[in-house]
């Protein structure tokens, strides 16, 4: 069993009719719905909630964590982010979806200035290729898939080089991006999945959800043990 906990910021859905029709559970309860399986044990938490609901007890108890953010980024605590930091770096999964891009999470995590790409709000078709058909993130997909209307991005996306490129976007606008892109940051695995504008009902499309499923099972933390660290005697007998 999967201990996932599904992080949003879940102001739009409050503010917005038209956004609260598309998710009238927010964000975060239709990505509960899309890790519905016996493989996972689901929890949500919201930006509003004591601590925004990342709490020490609640990060210990995740296995993989998934992030949307994307108008209140600032109001994230530090204390919290660093709290999120020292997990994944101990090996907790990260999965970061669509604006969470910009997020204090992932731009402390890559040292480069994630918020930095080129974007058009006007609901184009993405296509998806997917770059490595073996990788687990991949499983099930096809060559591509397309998502009919959703936020356009562009390269350049001031990201450091993926350690592996699982999907690249293209739109009709020309522009292409590097869509779902996987690194691992002291022992723990982060993905970064772009798909997800608030406005589309992206979150709901069954080769998304699979995505979704196959990022957490992908993110489960591998270490099993604490590595080494720090002063030590000498490994050779003589
Ligand atoms: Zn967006």
């Amino acid at each position: 069993m999967i201990r996932v906990t599904i992080w949003n910021e879940f102001r739009h859905e409050q503010e917005a009719e038209e956004i609260r029709a598309v998710y009238p559970e927010g964000i975060h309860g239709a990505i509960a719905k899309a890790l519905n399986s016996p493989d996972f044990a689901v929890r949500t938490a919201t930006l509003d909630m004591p601590e925004h609901g990342l709490t020490q007890q609640v990060l210990d108890d995740t296995d993989v964590l998934f992030w949307w953010g994307h108008c209140a980024h600032h109001e994230v605590q530090d204390a919290v982010v660093d709290r999120v930091l020292t997990r994944v770096l101990d090996g907790m999964g990260l999965v970061c979806l669509h604006s969470a891009h910009a997020s204090k999470i992932l731009q402390r995590l890559m040292g480069t200035r994630t918020d930095r790409l080129r974007w058009r709000d006007d609901g184009e078709l993405n296509r998806l290729w997917v770059l490595e058909p073996s990788h687990p993130i991949a499983a099930g997909l096809g060559d591509f898939f397309e998502i009919p209307s959703d936020e356009t991005y562009g390269e350049h996306f001031e990201i450091p080089a993926p350690d592996e490129l699982v999907f690249v976007t293209w739109y009709p606008g020309g522009e292409v991006f590097r869509s779902g892109c996987c690194w691992q940051r002291g022992q723990g695995r982060i993905f970064y999945f772009q798909p997800g504008h608030e406005t589309a009902p992206v979150y709901f499309q069954p080769e998304v959800q699979m995505v979704l499923r196959n990022a957490a099972r992908w993110a489960v933390p591998t270490a099993t043990r604490v590595p080494h660290t720090g002063h030590c005697q000498r490994v050779a007998n003589k």
